[in-house]
């Protein structure tokens, strides 16, 4: 006679669904299974039966006869084996007995709650004499199983996955990630069509909000920026927590004549983008979260996973030098031997293809805020390798031979353009100065002079508008070379201005010895000030010494107002940086800023 105390389904074996993800730690609720459950009274014939009509069930439950709530076990395959041997008088020998005689009355039992690692862990830790098969669970509404190799293979992927996985967000970590990228890199190698993203995310000023608003704020934060990424990403893509406030994606992309135009990586990075942006911060703040994002795609061939990470991590680092807040790229990664942009072009094609732009960003007096100047820098919108920033192609350039002839471009054109904007402003847009960059290699190559007197008659300025800023590092390692230029532009009206004063290890003697109008202090030492006794004894030496020495002195990267009102109590005079303005196309500008 079978009693089926629990109610327990005819169809057994019925496996719950939500087994878990990955890196979840689920409960034995959701790796259960039913199995036949029969009194204790029962005997062996009507267990032998039970398991006849359940062909799949691996065990039975045996409701002990006279202990309320104690349940047992028989192990299918030991029970099978009883009732066939000895010499096949098994079922004649036992079939009458009590299954409460022969049931394991030392199963594991478990509630239902118990999650996969402490079940296994109470399930191995056992004395081997009472290591079963199955680990009973018991809750209100009956009692299931669980076997023992469901239960572990359940522990393997809940231990594989906390190892794979960031605790604070629950997304992918840094290793699961570059796991990822590099099995979608090998992909890309072998299947034509196959292009392997990766979107690159640094929130914007998050150790702002850990400071003021405090560390669980920022976790907070972490895990809702976590979440509108996930939400946004298709569900194929991998989203990671790189460690802080850095995230990424990484995402496979089809671009095969039979996926049509393929997947747009820049519309789902501005989509995921956009999902940071709408979070709502309900700390008083009242700022909308701010991300950078950088997005780089593989091209043909093998690529290095590592540097398809990089490439996008770099051009997220472009995007936040400009002012953050936007999606830069996509950069396209090549073949390591790809990557030199000169690879395959000279600077005088690009420049007569129109490859080459110009940002100006604005250098304002810190005490009113007016415009004193615009300092002309380059980009290069490259072919093959996308949008890319001075870092990215100034030193092939140079190696390649070819500066003086970018420099020149650049002089011609900043002139042009700094000309047209001011005949469009007018007024007091005659007063603003233009600054340009000018190299060791073109200051120190014959005919530089006369570059500039040319393009400054060509668009109609004086002379005396226009800064040359020549990098400080000249004064260290050319400064007998740079003595007779530099003195020759300014016997002709022009100004020079040292750029990035304290980053190339200058000593005073060296300003001291060269005759200029001009010096910038290095943003790493202004971006110091706030923080830093050195750095800011260093921009107040600075500053003084600009003062005594008749020099005009702008601190460049100012990003926020406490480094503004530090410099200005200092007495520096000029100011360039985020806080002000990124670098942005002239015409742009228009009349935001007064002039002085
Ligand atoms: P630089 O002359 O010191 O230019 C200032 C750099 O600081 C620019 O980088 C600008 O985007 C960045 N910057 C401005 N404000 C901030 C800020 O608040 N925070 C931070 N973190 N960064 C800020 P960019 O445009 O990438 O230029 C890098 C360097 O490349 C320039 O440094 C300059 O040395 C060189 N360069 C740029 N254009 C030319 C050019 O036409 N010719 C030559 N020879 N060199 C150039
Ligand atoms: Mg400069
Ligand atoms: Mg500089």
């Amino acid at each position: 006679m079978i009693t089926d105390l629990t109610g327990v389904r005819d169809g057994l074996d019925v496996l719950h669904p939500a087994a878990g993800e990955p890196g979840e730690n689920p409960t034995l609720d959701g790796l259960a299974r039913s199995a036949p459950v029969l009194p204790g009274a029962a005997s062996c014939e009507d267990l032998d039966r039970a398991f006849g009509k359940a062909r799949d069930a691996g065990c039975a439950v045996i409701v002990h006869p006279d202990v309320d709530g104690i349940v047992g076990l028989v192990e299918r395959s030991r029970f099978e084996a009883m009732m066939s041997g000895p010499y096949g008088y098994g079922r004649s020998l036992y079939g009458r007995r009590r299954l409460a005689d022969i049931a394991q009355w030392d199963a594991l039992t478990l509630p239902p709650s118990t999650d996969v690692v402490a079940a296994s862990s109470r399930a191995i830790t056992r004395d081997p004499h009472h290591v079963q098969d199955h680990v009973l669970v018991q809750g209100a509404d009956g009692v299931c199983v669980v076997p023992m190799p469901v239960l572990l293979s359940a522990l393997a992927r809940a231990l594989a996955g906390q190892a794979l996985r960031d605790p604070l967000t629950g997304l992918a970590n840094r290793h699961a990630f570059f796991g990822r990228v590099g099995e979608s890199c090998r992909r890309s190698a072998t299947q034509p069509g196959h292009r392997t993203a990766v979107v690159y995310f640094d929130l914007d000023g998050f150790k702002q909000v850990n400071d003021t608003l405090g560390h669980d704020r920022g976790d907070a934060l972490l895990q809702e920026v976590a979440a509108a990424l996930t939400e946004a990403a298709r569900p194929s893509d991998l989203v990671a927590r790189l460690g802080g406030d850095e995230f990424a994606v990484c995402l496979d992309l089809d671009t095969s004549p039979v996926a049509g135009r393929g997947v747009d990586v820049t519309a789902i990075a501005g989509r995921m983008h956009a999902a940071v942006a709408a979070i709502s911060r309900a700390d008083g703040v009242h700022q909308r979260v701010r991300i950078s994002a950088g997005v780089a795609v593989s091209a043909d061939g093998c690529i290095d996973p590592g540097e398809l990470v990089r490439a996008a991590d770099l051009a997220m680092y472009t995007g936040k030098r400009d002012g953050g807040d936007h999606v830069t790229g996509p950069v396209v990664v090549t073949t390591s031997a790809d990557a030199d942009p000169m690879m395959d072009t000279t600077v005088a094609d690009a420049i007569a293809r129109g490859e080459f732009r110009l940002l100006f960003q604005p250098i304002v007096q810190l005490a009113d805020g007016r415009l004193g100047s615009v300092e002309a820098l380059v980009r290069w919108q490259h072919p093959r390798l996308g949008f890319l920033t001075p870092d990215a192609f100034l030193p092939a350039t140079a190696r390649a031979g070819q500066l003086t002839e970018l420099d020149d471009w650049v002089l011609h054109t900043s002139a042009q353009q700094f000309a047209d904007w001011r005949r469009v402003v007018g007024g007091d847009a005659e007063r603003v100065a233009l600054n340009v960059n000018v190299s060791t290699d073109r200051l120190l190559t014959p005919g530089l002079l006369g570059v500039m007197e040319a393009a400054v008659a060509a668009a109609g300025l004086e002379p005396a508008i226009v800064r040359v800023e020549v990098p400080e590092s000249l004064l260290v390692d050319q400064l007998a070379a740079a003595v007779g230029p530099l003195a020759e532009l300014r016997a002709a009206g022009f100004k020079v201005t040292f750029d990035d004063v304290g980053a190339g290890g200058t000593s005073l003697r060296h300003l001291r010895d060269v005759r200029a109008d001009g010096l910038k202090i290095d943003r790493s030492y202004v971006q110091g000030i706030t923080g830093d006794d050195r750095d800011r004894a260093v921009v107040r030496l600075l500053v003084d010494f600009a003062d005594s020495a008749g020099l005009a002195v702008t601190a460049e990267g100012v990003e926020t107002e406490e480094q503004r009102q530090a410099l200005l109590a200092m007495g520096c005079r000029y100011a360039q940086g985020w806080l002000f303005a990124r670098p942005a196309p002239l015409t742009s500008l228009g009349t935001r800023f007064p002039a002085p």
